[in-house]
């Protein structure tokens, strides 16, 4: 059945392309186009979108001059300049979008305010959830995963550059085989590294399924999404 609302997550990462920083415009325009097609579908689409392509806070406090909680609200900002560009990229392919930060920039978009993204929802808008959670120690799959709780989206779709989740590492072991259901428990005794433990122990407690899907397939979201196709991608449930 196809599911009213969905939260899809892309990692900042994906955004930069084959040059490994900053947002590539082919790979942004490409997101959007595979967003479009959920959208004129009729699913109402909650998006976050992650900071990776420009700073993580582990990283920028790696030198031992930026504190870990600087450096995170740094990325938490990252966030949100990849947000402003697929709002960007989503308003050229004619789609509604808010942007709606979890730390208040009030000049840029809005503030996250629940009841306010559903109502955008339901008028058919795109909602881009930036600044992560609003604190530091989070990452952005957690964020993406309370946002989904909030909005009662039916699944999270973490969209990815791999097919799924393995049952060994597939760029070590050839063989590897891709995994088509796995249980919460599953996910979080096997450590699999497409999303963090937190953010699968909420989705666990509130029953909130992941499909973990390969994001540079053309058209495999709505696939997944709008024609309920899982075969190639994972399911955590
Ligand atoms: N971040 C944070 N709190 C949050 C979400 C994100 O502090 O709730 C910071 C953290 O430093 C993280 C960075 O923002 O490394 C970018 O997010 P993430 O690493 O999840 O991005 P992705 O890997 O998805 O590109």
């Amino acid at each position: 059945m196809k599911p009213k609302r969905v939260l899809v997550k892309f990692s900042g990462e994906a955004l930069a392309g084959s040059s490994g920083f900053g947002i590539e415009p082919e790979v942004i325009k490409y997101i959007a186009g595979e967003i479009k097609s959920l959208a004129i579908a009729g699913v109402e689409t909650g998006i976050v979108i992650g900071g990776g392509n420009i700073i993580r806070g582990v990283s920028a406090s790696q030198g031992g001059i930026i504190k870990r909680t600087s450096g995170d609200h740094m990325g938490m900002l990252a966030t949100v300049i990849n947000a402003i560009a697929l709002k960007e990229a989503l308003e050229h392919f004619g789609l509604n979008v808010r942007v709606q930060s979890a730390i208040k920039m009030e000049a840029i978009c809005e503030t996250f305010i629940m009841g306010r993204a559903i109502r955008h929802l339901q008028k058919g808008r795109a909602v881009i959830f930036a600044a992560g959670t609003g604190n530091p120690f989070f990452t952005t799959d957690t964020a993406a995963t309370l946002r989904a709780v909030e909005i009662e989206a039916d699944m999270i779709i973490k969209a990815t550059k791999v097919n799924g989740v393995y049952d060994k590492d597939p760029n070590k072991f050839e063989g590897a085989k891709l995994l088509s259901t796995l249980s919460y428990d599953d996910a979080l005794r096997d450590d699999i590294k497409v999303m963090d433990d937190t953010s699968i122990a909420l989705a666990k407690d509130n029953k909130l399924p992941i499909v973990v899907c390969n994001m540079f397939e053309p058209g495999n979201l709505a696939k997944i999404i709008v024609d309920g196709d899982l075969s190639g991608c994972s399911i955590v449930k």
